[in-house]
């Protein structure tokens, strides 16, 4: 039983919220299309859409932007930000970009050639397009664990190096130019990777002379996670364990809106000095001078400060604590969910929950309009909306495995007590859940509907055929 996580903070500056009156809530959603992305973020009572860049910063961290130095080369918190990087990631060179894709874009624009193929234990959205825009065949690898719903390994998170070795033999190691690890893999729930999968992973591509990169968004809680569950780890500090995996690696590409605990930020770290050199030349042509990479002085210098802090143990307890309450608080109201909880968020299974809505109709939109139109809650679909449709490149109509509702958790930022309502509305509407119906499409984009299409609900019984 998941225990009550206490903040190791206290608050010192707050931003008032408050909740829509429910005339206003239902009106909202209507006028937004019951498309949650389309609502003001100021009629959101409790946002949990995201915990990219929404987090809370730090006494320190505030305090460092006020020493942010603007001048356009060489500033001092470059030097601040590199020290950093370096330490942490055990690399030799670092370039400074705006966000996490930047990354994800000098690097495969430098490395990769059309036809080539990039493994990952499984390819977040964006870095997934970015493969794809060079040409590249994203190729997603998860271990054969992460299905089985009876087993409680730890490292569901891992890459399944059976068929990381397979691939390479039958594509040839000369048409993998990477091979990409995401710590914590964000795709299947912020899942950790075990300190050994990456140890096998450095072997297998020294085998076969292929780089190996970090997509480094979340290295803080997964590092915790192998001082939790892997044998050898327990006495370790946190930051040694985040140095020894990112010694395994010879790049780390990273978004800074995660465990940099800033608001914006990325960056690329790189050991090979050629290369290094390749990717500055773009970092300059796209975001600027190599000692800001699109960042102000001041962000270079919160990210700095963040990146230390996201190490701290206390801190770290708290954070993967408060998504295992969380996860307990959902379940005791009558939510199926992903189990094991990761990192940041907790997934519910709308599929499940809602039987009687068939994925073309939605069940995981079902439950995030009804989480705000009762709560002012805003969630997000994973499921059909997202990832369902017909693919524009070969027209094939594709279906997502399952139908969930995401709930991310921004770092320092909702009280356990905030949560703790969430939870509560979650139970009204399972009580409810046989009154929920379907969604409709009545406009959507080529691309990416999800973000901006309008709906409308269907009416009539919800298990009859539903009528328009
Ligand atoms: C957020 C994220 C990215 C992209 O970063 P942005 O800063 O949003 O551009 C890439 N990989 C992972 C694993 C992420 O979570």
């Amino acid at each position: 039983m998941s225990k009550k996580p206490i903040e190791p903070f206290r608050i010192k500056v707050t931003e008032p919220i408050s909740l829509p009156s429910e005339e206003e809530r239902l009106a909202k959603i209507e006028e937004a299309g019951y498309n949650i992305f389309r609502v003001k973020a100021e009629d959101i009572f409790i946002d949990l859409l995201t915990d990219s860049g929404t987090g809370a910063m730090s006494q320190h961290q505030w305090a460092g932007m006020m020493l942010g130095d603007e001048s356009y080369a060489c500033g001092r918190n470059w030097y601040h930000f590199e020290a950093t990087i370096k330490n942490i990631f055990q690399k030799r060179f670092v370039l400074p970009c705006h966000q996490g894709r930047v990354a994800e874009n000098i690097l495969f624009s430098t490395i990769l050639k059309p036809g080539d193929f990039v493994p990952n234990n499984t390819h977040f959205d964006t870095t997934r397009a970015n493969t794809m825009h060079k040409g590249g065949v994203a190729v997603d690898l998860p271990c054969p664990e992460l299905d089985d719903e009876t087993s409680d390994f730890p490292f569901k998170g891992n890459i399944d190096t059976e068929a990381l070795s397979a691939l390479i033999k039958k594509v040839g190691p000369e048409r993998v130019p990477v091979v990409v690890m995401t710590v914590t893999n964000n795709s299947v729930g912020g899942l950790p990777v075990s300190m050994a999968n990456i140890k096998e992973v450095r072997q297998i591509c020294d085998q076969h002379n292929i780089r190996f990169f970090f997509d480094a968004a979340r290295f803080g809680e997964n590092a915790y996670f192998i001082k939790k569950h892997e044998s050898g780890f327990e006495d370790r500090t946190v930051k040694s364990i985040a140095q020894e995996m990112c010694a395994y690696a010879d790049g780390v590409m990273m978004s800074a809106k995660k465990d940099g605990l800033a608001n914006m930020g990325g960056f690329l770290a790189v050991n090979d000095e050629d290369l290094a050199g390749q990717l500055k030349e773009l970092l300059i042509l796209i975001e600027g001078f190599p000692t800001y990479g699109g960042l102000n002085g001041r962000d270079l210098e919160a990210i700095s400060i963040g990146l230390q802090e996201v190490l701290n143990e206390d801190y770290l307890a708290y954070r993967t604590g408060q998504i295992e309450y969380f996860g307990m608080l959902l379940q005791q109201a009558g939510c199926p969910i992903v189990s094991p909880t990761g990192g940041h968020a907790v997934f519910i299974d709308a599929g499940k929950l809602l039987p009687q809505i068939e994925p073309a109709h939605f069940p995981g939109q079902s439950m995030t309009v009804e989480f705000y139109r009762r709560g002012g809650v805003r969630v997000v679909e994973i499921g059909s909306l997202m990832f369902g449709g017909e693919d524009p490149n070969t027209g094939e109509i594709l279906s997502p495995k399952k139908e969930l509702v995401r709930l991310a958790v921004p770092r320092r930022m909702y009280t356990n007590t905030q949560l703790e309502y969430v939870a509560e509305i979650a139970g009204e509407i399972v009580k409810d859940r046989e009154k929920l119906r379907g969604y409709k499409i009545t406009q959507e984009p080529q691309f990416l509907r999800h973000f901006t299409c309008t709906m409308k609900e269907m009416v009539g019984n919800p298990a009859k055929v539903p009528s328009d």
